[in-house]
């Protein structure tokens, strides 16, 4: 039998670990049991809006009817199979779909089944691939302080050094870091400057260097920045000059989070390697994705051992497969520009009157991202409070309250949202917090 709402809460604060949360004093969290649209229905009938597309994964709404037939369907006929010896039509329409969207021929696809996961899948490449070329001393990647790529040992390992994976630096693979792009914002005349840092790093450690890696245009969950394409123009020729391969990590701004497809779009150059994930599946199930070129797959094959060396027990899941076709329907099925284009107006509009608070240090607005950067943050409880009496779920972390919302989030609901966001900004800033903050 089902546990009442408060015994299930209960066992869950004194068994289970949340992210970023102590286990023996977690912070509150809510009981969900439904959610639908841009709505999460909490035990009690509560709906709140989640602003957050749940870490930025739910781009159509929650609970699409056409993802959740899909699975349905998929679950009738072959839940899973290995992907070691078997293949199935999910994941070929799926690749195939991918290579459709993926910049210039990175139609050589590899599931994973997270985005940190991707990111080691895209890390292994770059040194395999060099390896391959003869070069095995180029086993380290060059990373852009301020970016965020995961939280397994080697995703941790090329975000930010000073971030909160700080405390496992003995653990973690050396790489290194440029400094980070806030030289050169997006929308500011380029700073040849800016470049300087990731040039004399690469260059000083090119023989040791397989591939760079950044989170293009859009720094999330570490910096909540944006910055400039044509930094990413000079890391193509860069790469290009010293046979570097270059990762573009899109699992957060891919699918239209900033405006186009893909963020790297505004630069007009392609990478190397690509990563997506999030909004892959719609927030449905868990599913991410490393594409590249057949070119780079085929020097893999042909260096020693002749195999690529990854293989994940739940590689290509045929449920979250079908889930990932039905998402690109939807993605497919209508204008998703145009919706973002209309929210990235709706929140500068109504975010940008916030700059005049006494704790707002910045407002920056991008496609379907609204961040509102304060001197020091309000207490956690104080935000909390305050969010929910606008029946809005936000997850403020360091100094950003910010709202990545479904880009299917209509007008009068990204009203609310930046209503809450304005009374949080609002808020008297809380006592001092440890400088790391939380990542997402
Ligand atoms: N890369 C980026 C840019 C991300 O924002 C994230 C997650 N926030 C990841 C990688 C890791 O993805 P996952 O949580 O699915 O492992």
């Amino acid at each position: 039998m089902e546990s009442s709402a408060p015994d299930a809460l209960a066992y869950d604060r004194s068994h289970l670990w949340h992210p970023y949360a102590s286990p023996l004093n977690p912070p509150p969290v809510f009981l969900a049991e439904r959610a639908h649209d841009t709505q999460i229905v909490l035990a009690d009938g509560t709906e709140l809006t989640d602003a957050v597309s749940s870490w930025w994964c739910v781009a159509h709404g929650h609970n699409h009817p056409h993802i959740t037939k899909a699975i349905q369907r998929q679950s009738e006929a072959l839940s899973h199979v290995m992907f070691g010896g078997f293949t199935h039509r999910p994941a070929i329409e799926l690749a195939r779909r991918i290579a459709q969207l993926t910049p210039e021929g990175l139609d050589s696809i590899f599931f994973a089944d997270s985005g940190s996961i991707s990111v080691e899948v895209a890390t292994k490449m770059a040194v395999q691939y060099q390896y391959a070329l003869g070069y095995p001393n180029r086993n380290r990647l060059l990373a852009l302080r301020g970016g965020y790529h995961g939280d397994t040992a080697g995703a941790m390992a090329l975000s930010d050094p000073d971030g909160m994976h700080k405390l496992f630096a003995g653990l973690i693979p050396r790489h290194f870091f440029a400094d980070a792009p806030t030289q050169c914002p997006l929308r500011s005349e380029w700073n040849e400057s800016a470049f300087d840092s990731i040039r004399t790093t690469l260059e000083a450690h090119r023989d040791e260097i397989a591939a760079v890696i950044c989170e293009p245009v859009f720094q999330a969950a570490n910096a909540m920045w944006f910055y400039h394409p044509n930094y990413l123009r000079r890391m193509r020729e860069l790469c290009d000059e010293h046979g570097i391969l270059l990762i573009f990590d899109e699992i957060a701004a891919g699918f239209y989070r900033t405006g186009p497809l893909w963020a790297h779009a505004r630069s007009g150059i392609s990478p190397d390697i690509i990563c997506i994930g999030k909004a892959l599946t719609g927030g449905h199930l868990t599913l991410a994705a490393t594409a590249t070129s057949h070119r780079i797959a085929k020097t893999i094959s042909n260096g020693f051992p002749g195999a690529f060396m990854h293989g994940p027990t739940y590689m290509a899941n045929p449920l979250a497969c079908a889930a990932g076709i039905a998402s690109l329907d939807l993605f497919a099925g209508s204008d998703y520009t145009a919706s973002v284009r209309r929210i990235e107006q709706q929140l500068q509009t109504g975010l940008a009157p916030l700059r005049s608070l006494p704790n707002v240090t910045a407002v920056r607005v991008l496609g379907a991202v609204g961040i509102v950067e304060v001197a020091s943050p309000p207490r956690a409880e104080d935000v909390r409070s305050v969010i929910l009496d606008h029946g809005i779920w936000l997850r403020p972390f360091g100094n950003f309250i910010y709202t990545m919302p479904p880009l299917v989030t209509p007008p009068e609901t990204i009203g609310k949202i930046i209503a809450a966001i304005a009374d949080a900004a609002a808020l008297p800033p809380g006592p001092p917090v440890p400088a790391d903050g939380f990542h997402e």
